[in-house]
């Protein structure tokens, strides 16, 4: 049988999106396309802003698991699809609830912040949400004394550590794209490109942070390109971004970092590649796979990550 083109999959899902008052929210790290058919593009705390402030009955998420489970615990009310349920994320994956519980429980009277990259269990079982966007400030926001335990991610808990100084414990999970870039493969491109800069997103490990010209979430990637005057970037994220980044200025050139290992494809995250059009259309059409998150896990969840959102708004980030 002929398969439908890509523009007829586009029509169809601009008319069930109408049709059905849903709204396609889509993470920078998706492919281009999809990020083209979006209604909002951003990174997590853009999408969760927006997942808890429209009018849509249905939210179909371009992304992975926990930000569609974010996007159901701010929006209980909606229906939340999620048109791949095997798209996870390494990093949620190295933070077990079980594990997290003991962990916790080894280590008393600590306010507990998590990224966003967690499944909604951890999420309930913590105080404070943040995303790479907010998280040095969600950390300054508390008292000098207040001692703390940041989760799953191990550089980007020590990238604030060392940018705060705060009493801080930090779980040991790492994501497989972040940890995976090549310092000598970026230090060759630096010296093939001289005047590239080298921007590098907070998970990447501590010897590539320390040769970058700018670290910052991948929406401060994405301002800072915009902004710069430069004309070549090595970019140390996943290269989903590089999309957004040569829209805004398509003059420019973006080179993507490249992994450790060449022949992975590491640079771009295969759960997030998991995503489709054509997984889009059936999810939009069919209404599921859908996201469901059981009630006391979700109230519990839902608190500190609107806590995350007061200090976010409060200190107009
Ligand atoms: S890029 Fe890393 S942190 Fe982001 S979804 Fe993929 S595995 Fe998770």
């Amino acid at each position: 049988m002929k398969q439908p083109s890509t523009e007829q999959n586009i029509y169809e899902i601009e008319r069930l999106k109408k049709e059905k008052n849903a709204i396609i929210l889509a993470h920078y790290y998706q492919t281009g396309d999809i990020q083209d058919i979006a209604d909002f593009v951003g990174d997590s705390l853009a999408l969760s802003q927006k997942a808890s402030s429209n009018s849509a009955d249905i939210i179909l998420f371009a992304g992975v698991k926990f930000m569609a489970e974010t996007a159901k615990i701010l929006s209980p009310e909606k229906k939340v699809l999620l048109p791949d349920l095997n798209a996870g994320c390494s990093l949620a994956d190295s933070c077990k609830a079980e594990d997290f519980s003991k962990f916790l429980k080894e280590n008393p009277g600590r306010t507990v912040i998590s990224y966003v990259n967690t499944t909604a269990e951890i999420k309930a079982l913590s105080d404070i949400i943040c995303t790479s966007s907010n998280a040095v400030q969600i950390v300054e926001s508390l008292p000098p004394d207040e001692k703390i335990i940041f989760a799953p991610d191990r550089n980007l808990g020590n990238y604030i550590l060392n940018k705060t100084g705060r009493d801080m414990i930090i779980w040991n999970g790492t994501c497989h794209v972040h940890e995976e870039f090549s310092l000598e493969a970026i230090i060759k491109l630096k010296k093939e490109n001289p005047e590239a800069k080298i921007i590098v997103h907070p998970e990447c490990e501590l010897p590539v942070r320390l040769v970058a010209d700018f670290i910052g979430s991948t929406s401060a990637l994405l301002q800072y390109t915009k902004k710069d005057k430069s004309n070549c970037y090595i970019v140390a994220t996943e290269a989903g971004i590089i999309h957004q980044m040569k829209k805004e200025n398509p003059d420019k050139t973006y080179i993507p970092a490249p992994p450790r290992d060449s022949t992975c494809g590491c640079s771009e995250c295969n759960f997030m590649k998991l995503i489709t059009l054509d997984k889009i259309l059936k999810c939009l059409k069919y209404e599921e796979p859908e996201i469901i998150v059981p009630g006391e896990i979700l109230i519990n969840a839902r608190k500190p990550i609107i806590r995350m959102m007061e200090i976010s708004e409060k200190l107009g980030l």
